[in-house]
């Protein structure tokens, strides 16, 4: 296994290049290089190293666990950046959950939806949220089946503290970036139908997709924000279904 990467030259270096691979797929894609946003996955990752991404031009940044967010964010407080939730979330969570991000893009159930909403009524606050499908039909992991995301889309819509900004998916768990594509093409063309049946708004339109394996292939099908983790931090030390598997932490 490669050892994280600790070096902060690394970190420029590989940040460096992966903003080169999304400029070049634009490019393939006849896409503007701005339609497309980098969204840095720091799971496991520690606050010093993400430090080193975010002054090296790294903007965005999506956890996993509360527990992380928790951990490390007091220790980056005094930096500008964007903070997404990516993981899987917990009712029990969401209070600590909405302290600390401004869009939770791991939204792929009404009651989570509704909890936030209640919370969110009780703050006087709003946040952006993702609709997370599953596009791979792997047990293992989360999100909405694709045929019951216009049916929570609607009930979803009716929740005034939540501003829905699009769709995120996981995608198929597969080193060749052709066998993850249908993945990727499943939420665009799930996006697409929400828009035509009214559910989501022209403003909508996000996809979040595509991984350090796969992200030219998601910006090829329409992706807005890649989330990269391993091409910028290096190999983490867990297996990634710790992460998508587990329905205990949170
Ligand atoms: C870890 C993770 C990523 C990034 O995966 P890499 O293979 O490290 O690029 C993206 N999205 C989610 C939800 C993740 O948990």
């Amino acid at each position: 296994m490669v050892s994280v990467i600790t070096d902060a030259a690394a970190i420029a270096t590989n940040l460096a290049h992966v903003k080169q691979r999304i400029k070049a797929s634009c490019l393939k894609a006849g896409r503007a290089e701005n339609e497309v946003r980098l969204l840095l996955a720091t799971k496991t990752v520690p606050a010093e190293k993400i430090k080193e991404a975010i002054q090296a031009g790294g903007t965005l940044i999506g956890e996993n666990k509360v527990q992380e967010l928790k951990s490390k964010y007091p220790l980056l407080k005094d930096l500008n950046y964007e903070k997404h939730f990516i993981g899987h979330l917990q009712t029990n969570k969401i209070k600590d959950v909405l302290s600390y991000v401004s869009c939770i893009e791991s939204v792929d159930q009404l009651g989570l939806a509704e909890n936030l909403d209640r919370r969110l009524q009780s703050e006087g606050k709003k946040i952006d949220i993702f609709v997370q499908v599953n596009t791979s039909f792997e047990g293992s992991k989360f999100g909405a089946h694709p045929n019951d995301v216009d049916s929570l889309l609607k009930q979803i819509r009716r929740l005034n503290t939540l501003n829905i900004k699009g769709l995120m998916t996981i995608g198929l768990f597969d080193t060749d970036p052709e066998r993850v594509r249908p993945s990727f093409f499943l939420l665009r063309q799930v996006r697409d139908r929400a828009i035509e049946n009214g559910l989501l708004s022209s403003a909508a339109k996000e996809l979040s997709m595509g991984m350090s394996g796969d992200l030219e292939t998601a910006i090829e099908e329409g992706a807005t924000i890649v989330r990269v983790g391993a091409a910028i931090f290096g190999q983490r030390p867990y297996p990634d279904s710790y992460y998508w598997n587990e329905n205990k932490e949170g």
